[in-house]
């Protein structure tokens, strides 16, 4: 098999074992793959793989890559936003994960309303309190969460967050944990139909601890397609 292969049979099998160990159901959790700087023949290893969801950081990359693949797949924009940038976006991917200010929000609710679609969205937090990061401090969400939801093309579904890197996951622990807390804090003010259900933490060296946190979506990158050169 190739080493993709590999690597994706060795993901999921440690996404099994994390939901074994936290009592959750494997369904709960869905694996991004994350191909951003990868070739499309990497995309097309792990699809014959069976993987079908990808997550992408660079709006221009999605573009080239949702061109050359045109296989139904669900595609995820992970990164940070440019707002000149958002009017592609409608129609090209399932979900935004990376909404973190009123501006970026207002020109997805304009190209959504342009294509006459309801964008789903998640709002990225930074937990950590990093300043190199983006997002919204954890005090800032409920009120932003609230002004997402005023809008009548965008669906908030959820939270997002980068955790810091680091050598030893269980750091970030209570990172996840917060954010899923932060989750369940907002819920009690919205309505049945209306609960946030997304909360997208964990990435290669974390998705464990994440899992077992509560991640309903991890996005691995590294553990999938092995490192990312970024100076070709
Ligand atoms: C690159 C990236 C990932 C994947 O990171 P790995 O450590 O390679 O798994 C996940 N989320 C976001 C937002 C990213 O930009």
């Amino acid at each position: 098999m190739s080493s993709i292969g590999d690597n994706l049979e060795s993901v999921r099998s440690r996404i099994d074992a994390a939901c074994a160990r936290s009592g959750r159901d494997r369904s709960e959790v869905t694996l991004i793959a994350v191909s951003k700087t990868k070739p499309v023949s990497d995309i097309r290893e792990a699809m014959s793989c069976g993987c079908d969801t990808f997550g992408e950081n660079k709006v221009q990359e999605l573009r080239d890559k949702t061109a050359e693949i045109t296989e139904p797949l669900h595609w995820h924009m992970i990164g940070h936003l440019q707002v000149n940038k958002v009017k592609y976006l409608p129609g090209m991917v399932e979900l935004i994960h990376s909404v973190d200010n009123e501006k970026l929000a207002l020109e997805i609710e304009k190209q959504a309303a342009k294509h006459d679609m309801v964008m789903d969205v998640l709002c990225e937090v930074n937990m950590a309190g990093e300043d190199t990061k983006f997002g919204l401090v954890p005090e800032e969400v409920p009120e932003f969460v609230k002004y997402i939801s005023d809008h009548p093309h965008l669906r908030v579904r959820g939270l997002m967050t980068i955790a810091p890197y680091t050598d030893d996951p269980e750091t970030n622990r209570p990172y996840f944990k917060g954010l899923k807390d932060l989750m369940e804090q907002i819920n009690l003010s919205r309505r049945e139909t209306d609960k946030l259900d997304i909360l997208s933490m964990g990435m290669t060296g974390d998705f464990e601890v994440a899992i077992e946190e509560g991640a309903t979506m991890v996005r691995v990158g590294t553990g999938i397609f092995g490192e990312r050169d970024y100076s070709i």
